[in-house]
């Protein structure tokens, strides 16, 4: 995978200058990887968590080690399992690895090949700077490694999903004609940028417009039983490395009345873009062939990452600039003090005024505390519990606006 080339300058979160000692030496590395306990390998049972206390002997452990391996990046450790970003030089990321695997959390996962600790670790080019300007790794013990807001819910049973590999995964997406629905699990500031098409009908996938993973139930259920869903007999979900999903999926599976095979991307979109280049640099596909269009958004300074053969010359984005409507995937932000809502915006655009609507921007200078919500983002949420649509109707208004040169619809980042 390929960083984006965003800009530097840019105010964080979306892009970053590395200062840090990968420079001189010869790189460094980001890694995104998780682990449910209980899912499949399983963690021996003398290891399983019964108290909070090993999560927070767990949290201490990775607090020395990323101290003294000078790594940056966010690591969230439950009784449920972890879910870890960190990033670092090459070689301080190598020996991070090494202490993991000989660890008890990761006992029962067999990493011992090259391919297999690749799969695990997903491993993208960065370094610590990409966390700038937190200090240092930030540890923390919580209730869930990634919030979908249902308190104590854990799944009974999790071979109830099945987990594709990128190959299967893309057999079925190609295939999958109206029978299947296809699936984005990210919040919508993600899925604009970059997205899924069904290879058999060409269309996208269902983009939620949720703002945070923990509206996604919420979802489903005021989703459940629509018309647009009877048909179906297989749903295809997908988010960014596979954590949102493995335990949303279950939850969904286990709810009454569902009777759609389930199944997920495992490693997530992160994992197929890997696949994909691999297959293009053996000559077995062509860029084309993906069916991952644009870039996998990414929580680091990073912004985003495509493939190694994404060209932003050649490639035409599949999002527009916010303000001026022309095909773009470079990410900005909304310019109103305590607004944070993450736009899709041209250089040229953000360095004039770039906002997410007038309303936001008539709003500037008001109290942050108790600041209503602004115009798009009220319909945003009015849309995605009202329409019983995916998005759509915002798509059209924001289609209509960009024809005005207006202001449209944009993104929130929420952590
Ligand atoms: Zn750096
Ligand atoms: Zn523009
Ligand atoms: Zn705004
Ligand atoms: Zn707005």
């Amino acid at each position: 995978m390929v960083v984006s080339r965003l800009q530097p300058g840019q105010s964080d979160p979306v892009s970053y200058i590395c200062s840090c000692s990968a420079k001189s030496q010869g790189g460094g590395q980001v890694l995104l990887f998780y682990r449910y306990f209980e899912n499949t390998p399983p963690l021996p049972t003398a290891h399983l968590p019964v108290t909070n206390d090993q999560a927070q002997d767990l949290a201490a452990w990775h607090r020395s080690l990323t101290t003294t391996l000078s790594l940056n990046g966010k690591l969230r450790i439950a009784r449920e399992g972890f879910n870890v970003t960190v990033a670092g030089t090459t070689a301080a990321i190598e020996t991070f690895i090494e202490q993991c695997t000989a660890h008890w959390s990761f006992a029962g996962l067999d990493l011992k090949s090259t391919q297999q600790r690749k799969a695990f670790f997903k491993p993208s080019p960065g370094c610590a700077c990409v966390f700038a300007p937190a200090p240092e790794a930030s540890v923390r013990v919580c209730a869930e490694i990634t919030p979908l807001g249902i308190t104590d819910y854990a799944p009974t049973d999790w071979a109830v999903v099945a987990e594709l590999e990128p190959a299967e995964f893309h057999r079925r997406c190609a295939a999958g004609g109206d029978g299947v629905e296809l699936m984005d699990l990210r919040n919508h500031y993600e899925s604009r940028i970059g997205y899924f098409v069904s290879g058999a009908t060409g269309q996208p996938a269902i983009r939620p417009a949720i703002r945070r993973f923990s509206q996604w139930p919420r979802y489903v259920k005021s989703h459940q039983g629509r018309e647009s869903q009877q048909e179906k007999k297989q749903v295809l979900t997908y988010c960014t490395g596979g954590i949102r999903c493995e335990k949303a999926t279950r939850w969904m599976a286990e709810r009454p009345d569902e009777t759609r095979e389930i199944c997920t991307l495992k490693g997530g979109i992160a994992a197929y873009l890997d696949w994909v280049d691999e297959e293009i640099a053996a000559g077995r596909m062509r860029f084309q062939d993906s069916l991952f269009r644009g870039k996998n958004y990414v929580f680091d300074a990073r912004g985003a990452v495509g493939l190694n053969a994404y060209n932003a010359d050649q490639e035409e984005p599949v999002s527009n600039c916010h303000m001026c409507g022309k095909a773009e995937d470079r990410l900005g932000k909304c310019k109103t003090a305590g607004c944070h809502l993450i736009l899709v915006v041209c250089e040229d655009c953000e360095a004039k005024d770039a906002r997410c609507c007038q309303s936001c921007q008539q709003m500037d200078g008001t109290e942050i505390k108790g600041r209503p919500m602004c115009e798009c983002e009220s319909a945003r949420e009015s849309d995605l519990w009202s329409g019983g649509n995916t998005g759509l109707a915002i798509q059209r208004r924001q289609k209509a606006r960009t024809k005005q040169s207006d202001i449209n619809i944009n993104v929130k980042i929420i952590d």
